[in-house]
């Protein structure tokens, strides 16, 4: 007889790994599959930016909460990996104030409600604390191909703050090898070049999964956490048409340049989200820069087939983003050989993540994750154990939505926060910000 499991999680990003280890903790016995490779999905190529500042309350407080898994990774984990452990670097984050993020009015509120340290920067401030950025405003953030991103700027930004609990994560595709090997001690399964074709039903029941070679896995227990593929696999399970927010993959370029000369970025620059030139950035190992777009008008969305897209960096959007990034750092070097990564958000309609239940029994989903929620993989393990944990034993979450108390900062979320029938929230960014 073939091994019996007691749910499939389907995915291994950094997201369904952290599921498989709190459900293993738990007393389940899950099994991951994975259509890729080991440690190849869109976790693969994220930024790996950890930060709190979030427009919504409850996207802040789960920030906070991963954060301190993050700056405990081995330990919140408690094995050995033969290949180490994935580490959180802690450089702090500069925000800029705009009238897109409102001047942080609703961040900094977030921030002081939940006790975090947070710093208000004049402009002379900010340039004191980096000497390299160039203070004016550019608002609106603009692409090279429009006349105006020439023109000389005359006044300066509003402000920023400074958030000192923030950083990244050097090695994401590791932090999934290291999940994975948790998980694994505790019983934990992984398969991977293993794809989903089917989900299974009995009686509005999930039954389990058909793979592309034909052989069928039952499990009284699904969770979809296929990252940027996650609406092809709930329309496997027809869920999708009782969602009222739904999921897309969307095409993202990352590019990374080499530090202006005679400055160390990787050792002493931050984390910067900059909504005045529609980027965001962080040091990178080998004394670069990263650079991603935060989504501002000017850029357009682009969603597209997650098994089909173009895997290049693009001419147009290279130069969107280094020649923005470029304003605020005038000694920015340009180089002529384009590098970085192109990969793909979950995105939701109001970029706020989906976990949750569905109207199939047995089938569950942590999709969505809007390009913004490496952050929370830890949290999001934890509480989508325990939404299953209490959907299985019988509470209507749609009726009754579970409060979930965070470990850390023993602050309660109403999960209905990330229900696939809420209304778009409107407080969101309405970007990769969340
Ligand atoms: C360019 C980029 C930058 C980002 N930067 C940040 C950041 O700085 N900070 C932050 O907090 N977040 C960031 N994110 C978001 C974050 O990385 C994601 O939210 C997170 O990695 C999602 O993890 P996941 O496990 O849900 O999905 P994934 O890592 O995408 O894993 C999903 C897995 O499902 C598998 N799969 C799909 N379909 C099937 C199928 N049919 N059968 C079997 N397996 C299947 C895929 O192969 C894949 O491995 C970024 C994302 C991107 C793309």
């Amino acid at each position: 007889m073939s091994e019996q499991y007691d749910a499939i999680i389907i995915g291994s990003g950094i997201i369904g790994c952290c599921i498989g280890y709190e459900m293993a903790k738990k007393g389940y016995k899950p099994l991951n599959v994975d259509k890729l490779p080991a440690g190849l999905g869109s976790t693969a190529n994220s930024c790996g930016i950890i930060r709190t500042h979030y427009s919504t309350w409850d996207g802040a407080a789960i920030a906070y909460e991963g954060t301190l898994y993050w700056k405990n990774w081995e330990e919140y984990l408690g094995v050995k990996d033969e290949l180490g452990f994935a580490k959180y670097i802690n450089t702090g984050c500069i925000i800029f104030k705009t009238e897109k993020n409102k001047c942080l009015k609703k961040v900094c509120e977030n921030l002081t409600d939940l006790s975090l340290e947070w710093e208000d920067l004049a402009p002379e401030k900010i340039k004191e604390k980096m000497p390299l950025f160039d203070t004016h405003k550019f608002w609106p953030p603009r692409r090279p191909e429009d006349e105006q991103f020439w023109s000389e700027p005359s006044e300066f930004i509003d402000g920023a703050i400074f958030t000192p609990l923030a950083g990244y994560v050097n090695d994401p595709q590791l932090s999934c090898h290291n999940a994975q090997r948790a998980a694994e001690v505790h019983g934990a399964a992984f398969r991977y070049s293993a794809e989903v074709i089917d989900i299974r039903k009995t009686n509005n029941r999930a039954q389990g999964i058909t793979l592309k070679n034909g052989e069928e896995i039952d499990a009284p227990i699904v969770v979809n956490v296929a990252g940027p593929n996650s609406f092809l696999i709930n329309r496997m399970a027809d869920v999708e048409k009782e969602m009222n927010i739904k999921t897309k993959a969307l095409r993202q370029e990352v590019c990374h340049v080499p530090s202006p000369e005679g400055f160390n970025y990787e050792t002493d620059g931050y984390v910067a989200s900059d909504s005045d030139i529609g980027c965001y950035s962080r040091p990178e190992v080998g004394n670069h820069i990263l650079i991603g777009s935060e989504d501002p008008d000017c850029d357009p969305l682009d969603f597209v087939d997650p098994d089909h897209y173009n895997k290049e960096l693009t001419e147009a959007q290279w130069k969107a983003q280094v020649y923005r990034m470029a304003k605020r750092i005038p000694s920015l070097p340009i180089p002529n050989t384009f590098q970085g990564i192109v990969d793909l958000y979950d995105a939701t309609d109001d970029w706020i993540p989906i976990y949750d239940k569905s109207d199939l029994d047995g089938f569950y989903m942590a999709v969505g994750t809007s390009g913004n929620q490496y952050k929370n993989a830890p949290v999001v393990g934890k509480l989508m154990t325990e939404l299953i944990v209490q959907c299985e034993a019988g509470t209507d979450h749609d009726a009754d939505p579970i409060q979930y108390t965070l470990d850390n900062i023993k602050r309660a979320i109403d999960l209905s926060f990330y229900s696939r029938k809420r209304k778009i929230n409107p407080d969101s960014s309405f970007s990769v910000i969340g």
